[in-house]
């Protein structure tokens, strides 16, 4: 699909660009924020899996650069926002970058190091793995990515915060509903209307974050794997017998920012130029070191006969 092509049919990857965003994923923390306000009060966040770092712009331009123009007067905090991605990316200000893999256990100690010694009042994951495009195992590579970020939120996130994270929807939904909830008292499944209804992905919108008197981080998956087993868990009203008929959980779930707003499903004719023809925009900051980079050093080299 050649670059004008795409910008008629994907209305979010064009504004993307002229709005200066480095993917089409800004929309949809922006309008994840319209719905819930999860940027009030925020001085301490977490990026998990951010590159190329549209979410990380989305943060440094809500939190981090008003805060810099006016110092909160009450305790002159300037938001403190940390990314980390398996991939290198360009520089964003405010922004600390950690190159890392979110299910190692360090990288919590990576966080903590950088907060020196205090808490997130808002963890954001927008992990993916590479999509295989069978189901079941996509969406199970993909809630090992939010178990990996809850064990994160576990070490970093005060009582009282947010968690966002990207989910596939699938036949674990219920069950991923079910564990989250042993940790917020409110979660809610959104989609953001420049996320498309033709992908199965959703978000997790987790607050208010409570975990289970005495907790300790040790025993996450422990208490996890509890969920949905026959003795389930007992103090929890959601996981005990959130399987089939009366006891069936139902998971809040809303489509959200404006409705009437752009659809990510819809193609929108390019705007008219004065006496020329359109110019599509250049991605605003292309990855610097994407996983297929090889992949296509590779196929250039097989082309030249190298
Ligand atoms: N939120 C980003 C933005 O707005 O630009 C887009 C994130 S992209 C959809 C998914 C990212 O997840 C990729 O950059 C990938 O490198 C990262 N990722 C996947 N597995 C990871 C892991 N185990 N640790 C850290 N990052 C990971």
């Amino acid at each position: 699909m050649g670059k004008a092509s795409r910008d008629k049919r994907d209305i979010y990857y064009r504004k993307a660009k002229e709005e200066g965003w480095r993917a089409r994923s800004a929309f949809k923390l922006l309008q994840i924020d319209e719905e819930f306000n999860i940027f009030e009060g925020v001085k301490r966040v977490v990026d998990l899996c951010a590159a190329p770092g549209s979410w990380s712009q989305v943060l440094s331009r809500k939190l981090y650069l008003p805060a810099k123009l006016a110092p909160d007067k009450k305790d002159g905090i300037i938001p403190l926002i940390v990314a980390i991605d398996l991939q290198p990316m360009a520089p964003i200000e405010g922004v600390i970058q950690v190159q890392g893999d979110i299910t190692n256990a360090r990288t919590a100690e990576v966080v903590i190091r950088h907060f020196d010694g205090c808490k997130a009042d808002l963890v954001v994951c927008d992990g993916a793995p590479d999509v295989t495009g069978l189901h079941d195992m996509d969406e199970f590579v993909q809630s090992q990515l939010i178990l990996a970020g809850l064990t994160i939120v576990t070490h970093v996130l005060k009582e009282g915060g947010k968690f966002i994270a990207k989910i596939f929807r699938g036949k674990d939904t219920s069950l991923l509903y079910c564990q989250l909830k042993l940790f917020f008292p409110v979660v809610t499944f959104a989609k953001p209307k420049s996320s498309r209804n033709s992908s199965i992905e959703a978000f997790a919108v987790c607050e208010n974050y409570s975990p289970p008197e005495g907790f300790n981080p040790k025993d996450l998956h422990r208490l996890l794997e509890k969920v949905g087993s026959p003795s389930g868990v007992e103090d929890t009203d959601c996981c005990s017998g959130w399987l089939e008929g009366p006891n069936k959980v139902y998971i809040p779930f809303l489509a959200c920012g404006d409705l009437s707003g752009y659809d990510s499903d819809r193609s929108y004719p390019l705007p008219k130029v004065a006496g020329g023809t359109y110019q599509s925009l250049d991605p605003v900051q292309p990855p610097i070191a994407p996983p297929y980079k090889r992949a296509l050093e590779l196929k250039k080299a097989s082309s030249q006969g190298i």
